[in-house]
C-alpha cells in the first residue's frame, strides 16, 4: 500500500533524461548549468571567479557520449550514504543536495551507481543535479542543440 502511494507521487516527478544518440559533446548543458547557479548569471564569471562547476558532465569514450546526471533514484543510495543530513528527498521523491550542510566526506560520490555526484574539492562539498529548482525547465534542457536532453515524467 505504502509502495503504490509513493508511486502515484512520483508520477509528479519530472526528470532529466539524456539521449545518447543525440549527444554531440558540445557541452552546453555544463555551461547553461553552471551559469544558471551563479550568482552573476555570467558564464565567464561563473567559472573563473566564482569557481562553480557543473552538475551534469559530459562523458566521452570515442564516437559515444552522454550527459551524466542524477536519476533522483527511488531508493537514493546517496541519501542513505551521507553523514550530514545534507541529503534528503522531497514529496514528489526528487534527490537534494544543501551545499551549506554538506561536510565533503565524498560518501555520496563513492555510492552514487551512476557518477551523479561530483565533489567540489577547493569548495569541500558535493554537488548534483538540483532539477533547477525554481525555474519552469532545466537550463541543460534548454541549453542542448540537439535534444539530448528531455525534460519528461518519471518513465
Ligand atoms: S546522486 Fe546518484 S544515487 Fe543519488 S539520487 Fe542521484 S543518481 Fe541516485
Ligand atoms: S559529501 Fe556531503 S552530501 Fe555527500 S555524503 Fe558527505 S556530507 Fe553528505
Amino acid at each position: 500500500m505504502e509502495q503504490k502511494q509513493q508511486n502515484k507521487k512520483r508520477r509528479n516527478l519530472y526528470k532529466v533524461y539524456p539521449i545518447e544518440e543525440n549527444c554531440i559533446s558540445c557541452r552546453y548543458c555544463e555551461v547553461a548549468c553552471t551559469m544558471v547557479h551563479s550568482e552573476s548569471k555570467d558564464p565567464i564569471k561563473a567559472y573563473k571567479l566564482e569557481d562553480l562547476l557543473p552538475r551534469p558532465t559530459v562523458e566521452v569514450e570515442g564516437p559515444v557520449s552522454i550527459s551524466v546526471m542524477c536519476r533522483h533514484c527511488k531508493h537514493p543510495f546517496c541519501l542513505d550514504a551521507c553523514i550530514s543530513g545534507a541529503i534528503w528527498q522531497d514529496k514528489n521523491g526528487a534527490v537534494h543536495l544543501d551545499e551549506d550542510v554538506c561536510v565533503g566526506c565524498w560518501s555520496c560520490v563513492l555510492v552514487c551507481p551512476f557518477g551523479a555526484v561530483h565533489p567540489h574539492l577547493n569548495k569541500r562539498h558535493s554537488l548534483k543535479c538540483d532539477l533547477c529548482e525554481g525555474r519552469d525547465f532545466p537550463a541543460c534542457v534548454e541549453a542542448c542543440p540537439n535534444r539530448a536532453l528531455v525534460y519528461d515524467r518519471e518513465r
